[in-house]
């Protein structure tokens, strides 16, 4: 499959590394939109949000136990934003689901 996060995980493209384990990865965005902003995704292919079911859900999980772990670690103790765009109305790039994090200065009150 030609998945550009599926090769990010796989080490074949490079990123800059967040957080690592057999499940899942953290790395900084390419095009940073707020001064702390790294993308948390499973290894495993999973298309978006949209194709979450019981049987892969663990994973969603447990990222969301590394993100409140890796938020700490980097420092964003005021708050943070954690999103999730999918398909084409919510404006998803990468078809591979990664969870963004958001922080590092006030963010704007309106989410759309
Ligand atoms: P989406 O628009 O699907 O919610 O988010 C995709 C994100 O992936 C964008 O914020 C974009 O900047 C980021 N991105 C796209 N290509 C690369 C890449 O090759 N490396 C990294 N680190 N981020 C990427
Ligand atoms: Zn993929």
């Amino acid at each position: 499959m030609d998945c550009l996060f599926c090769k990010i995980a796989a080490g074949e493209i490079p990123s800059t590394k967040v957080y690592e384990d057999d499940k899942i990865l953290a790395f900084r965005d390419i095009n940073p939109q707020t001064p702390s902003h790294i993308l948390v995704i499973p290894k495993e292919h999973i298309g978006g949000v949209d194709e979450v079911t019981e049987e892969n859900a663990a994973v969603v999980a447990h990222i969301f136990a590394k993100i409140a772990e890796i938020a700490k670690q980097e420092g964003l103790i005021d708050g943070y934003r954690v999103v999730s765009n999918v398909g084409e109305h919510g404006c998803q790039s990468v078809r591979h689901l990664h969870f963004h994090i958001l922080g590092g200065k006030q963010l704007n009150g309106s989410m759309v």
